[in-house]
């Protein structure tokens, strides 16, 4: 039986193929010398903001960054509160603290793990500024409830889409929805550099410019500092990584929700619970989640067959001790409490072949 390593995401199979273009790009802005926020970058931007389908995008350092400076744009610091899903990856609440702001969280829908409308509207405070949510493991959260809060509480809606580059919300891109938006693009995100990137994503003039000008020291004109800004930047040979990748973004997104759909096949019959997609969504499958009854058993199961799996994420952002502060005691947040222990994560690339997906699915547990 073939026994060879099954990745959990192989970014050396991928650069394999792209080896020369990325190379010869490389070299390109070597011999041109501009380094941080060279030509590359602005051509980026605009094809990130096409692709998106978003008036404007800001490439910033990385996705961390991207929300913080999402969030200083519309102004929300100190005193404020920010409505987020306890069940995401802990930047969602670092950047809303980095930006001085209160993370208000509430529990996520237990099908589709993104954050509950339902509950959104019950944790709004005269304090409010902002509902952030985040389309986890590259499904689009449900956006038009959201919106329709937002709209009558007078709230800003700021996009987490570090999961989602090109996933789709009837038939809307993900970033292109509420004010804001906020990508990453760490290595093995659906969009990766080859070392950290991030960019904002708006249908706002006026908040992308703020952005441009947070990102850079808070200069328009150098030297002339307006506000008081960071070292946020993209440098250009990220951005040429990204501008190669970007062309063949669409067509790994498919490959990866037609991995997820062999899964969903060959997992039928086993009665774990594989990843619904909801009526709304298109998803891009950043990550494969499925809910197994008795995880230890399954992870040395994947270990005995040399496959790789991963756990996204088996402690909830108001368990952590960093946000001990936030006050949320266990029990707080029942749905995530209860999945947090259950979820095991597939390997999930575009280059996975069906031999791999199949390989993986062999080694799955019945419940
Ligand atoms: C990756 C990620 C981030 C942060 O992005 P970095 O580029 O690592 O700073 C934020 N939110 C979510 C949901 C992410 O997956």
């Amino acid at each position: 039986m073939n026994n060879e390593k099954i990745q959990f995401v192989d970014l050396v199979a991928q650069y394999q193929q792209l080896r020369t273009e990325v190379d010869a790009a490389m070299a390109k802005v070597c011999a041109r010398g501009d380094f941080v926020l060279g030509e590359d970058v602005k051509l980026f931007e605009q094809e990130f903001a096409a692709f998106c389908r978003a008036p404007h995008s800001v490439a910033v350092a990385n996705g961390t960054e991207a929300l913080k400076l999402a969030l200083l744009a519309c102004g929300i610091g100190a005193g404020d509160e920010v409505i987020t899903c306890t069940h995401t990856f802990i930047a969602t609440v670092s950047a809303i603290d980095q930006a001085g702001a209160r993370a208000v969280l509430v529990d996520c829908d237990p099908r589709f793990y993104t954050i509950d409308p339902a509950q959104v509207e019950r944790a709004i405070t005269p304090r409010t500024k902002a509902i952030m949510p985040v389309h986890l493991y590259g499904q689009p959260a449900d956006m038009d409830p959201l919106l329709e809060i937002a709209r009558r509480h007078k709230l800003y809606v700021i996009e987490d889409a570090c999961q989602a580059h090109g996933a789709e919300y009837k038939r809307r891109r993900c970033g292109s929805m509420g004010d804001i938006a906020a990508f990453s693009f760490y290595p093995g995100k659906n969009l990766g550099a080859y070392g950290d990137g991030g960019a904002v994503t708006t249908t706002r003039a006026d908040l992308a410019e703020q952005v441009r000008t947070l990102r850079n020291h808070g200069q328009k004109v150098k030297y002339e500092h307006q506000i008081k800004g960071f070292n946020s930047r993209l440098d250009t040979l990220q951005a040429v990584v990204l501008r190669v990748k970007l062309r063949r973004l669409e067509q790994w997104n498919e490959a990866r929700r037609q991995a997820a759909a062999k899964y969903d096949r060959l997992l039928a019959g086993t009665g774990l619970f594989t990843p619904p997609v909801a009526p709304y969504a298109k998803p891009v499958f950043h990550l494969y989640v499925v809910q197994v009854p008795d995880r230890a058993k399954q992870q040395a199961a994947f270990d005995a067959a040399n496959i790789s799996h991963g756990i996204h994420y088996p402690i909830p952002v108001h368990l952590q001790p960093a946000f001990a502060e936030l006050g949320y005691p266990p029990g707080s947040f029942p749905v995530t409490e209860a999945l947090v222990g259950k979820i095991i994560s597939l390997p999930m690339f575009p280059e996975l072949t069906d031999a791999q997906i199949e390989r993986v699915a062999g080694a799955c547990l019945k419940a």
